[in-house]
């Protein structure tokens, strides 16, 4: 077990321009911990990762495994095992030497190996399938073998890059909750990458946000929800996505068309410091509700309303905006919001928007924690 440590660590690919695939990268992880990379495809993962695994070179700055400098090291000196998307397990083997093979590699007694081997079985429910070959395993048998292959090496980082993107949504619910709980029983630092936030949000002690090889974030799911640094961060997280929109200050607080948007004293506080006359305003859909009777609120030409069951997701759009995203309200599931038809969205609660500077995207009140 170890701790893992990103010091203003780089990748840059030469070319024209060259590609700062990772930038500065600032991280620091406990021992122990599970943390997950997050972002959009192309923003820097799988280079973070790999630059961990010693797969890939770092230009500038550190990378460091416990106490040891790792940063030149060849991977087989890292003590680290990692599991690709695509697990790549030897046809020709069964479950058992798939699992074994980097075990008898490095020598171990096959006394050890089997040991080993018959114990990741067993933490992975694959004590029955140990002799059978990959091509009789169903894709989620195939996934536990690589993770099984990763942990009979006892290594002080595991390295994940999207490890259950082959597998069927349903099936991808369950394996995320178990390698969650198995991270727990096992202890070990483990370093996660999805381009998922759903799957980040549910399986991370922390969560480190990336876009464009930069660190927007680094949180517990719950801060990332509840106090997105920025507006990228605000609008990534979440599902439906965090309403964003641009408002005009006022004396009170800011107004987007007719409907007043309350801000919190130190947001108001903050946007004057800055001068600014609009800020990005982002709510939450859950945070917006029906207007009452005679009460100012965001007209919305409804486009569509799902129905949940408990609840509902209203989708529409404000006038005049025809080519913005449109804004998603959600209500309880028994409303009489029809598609076609307009409905007006309020914010009362200050507390529940966030406010963001417009220019550069960060969030007006407190910085956020990294
Ligand atoms: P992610 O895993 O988040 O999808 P990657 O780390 O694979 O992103 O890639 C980050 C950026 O680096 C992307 O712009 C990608 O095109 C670029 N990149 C990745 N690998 C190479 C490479 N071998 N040569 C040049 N550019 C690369
Ligand atoms: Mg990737």
């Amino acid at each position: 077990m170890a701790e893992v440590c990103y010091r203003n660590a780089s990748r840059i690919y030469p070319g024209t321009p060259p590609v700062h695939a990772v930038d500065g990268l600032d991280l620091d992880i406990a021992d122990g911990e599970f943390l997950v990379l997050v972002g959009p495809s192309g923003s820097g993962k799988s280079t973070a990762l790999r630059m961990l695994a010693g797969l890939e070179d770092v230009d500038a700055g550190s990378v460091r495994i416990g106490d040891r400098d790792v940063t030149e090291l060849p991977p087989k000196d890292r003590d680290i095992a990692m599991v690709f998307q695509n697990y790549a397990l030897y046809p020709h083997m069964t479950v058992a030497q798939n699992m074994g093979f980097a075990l008898k590699l490095s020598r171990k007694p096959r006394d050890e190996v089997r040991r080993r081997v018959e114990e990741a079985a067993g933490l992975l429910d694959l004590v029955p399938y140990l002799d059978r070959l990959p091509k009789a395993l169903s894709g989620g048998q195939r996934q536990r073998v690589a993770m099984g292959r990763a942990i009979v090496r006892e290594p002080s980082v595991f390295l994940m890059d999207e490890p259950l993107s082959n597998l069927d949504a349903k099936l991808r619910v369950e394996t995320r909750a178990n390698i969650a709980a198995l991270q727990q029983r096992l202890g070990t630092t483990t370093v996660y990458v999805t381009h998922d936030q759903v799957e980040a949000m549910t399986m991370g002690d922390r969560v480190a946000v990336l876009k464009d090889g930069l660190l927007q974030q680094c949180d517990s799911p719950r801060r990332l929800y509840d106090r997105p640094g920025n507006a990228f961060v605000a609008g990534f997280i979440g599902s439906p996505a965090m309403n964003l929109f641009t408002a005009t200050l006022t004396a009170d607080g800011a107004r987007f068309g007719d409907a007043p948007i309350p801000l919190t004293r130190e947001v108001r506080t903050r946007a004057g410091e800055l001068g600014l006359t609009e800020v990005l305003v982002g709510v939450r859909p859950e945070n917006l509700a029906p207007a009452g009777a005679d009460e100012p609120g965001i007209e919305l030409a409804v486009q569509l309303v799902e129905e949940l069951g408990a609840d509902a997701y209203v989708y529409g759009r404000p006038p005049g905006d025809q080519d913005g995203k449109p804004v998603v309200m959600r209500t309880d599931g028994h409303t009489d919001v029809r598609t076609g038809g307009t409905v007006r969205a309020v914010v009362r609660d200050p507390g529940a928007v966030h406010a963001f500077d417009p220019g550069t995207g960060d969030r007006l009140d407190g910085a956020p924690r990294s």
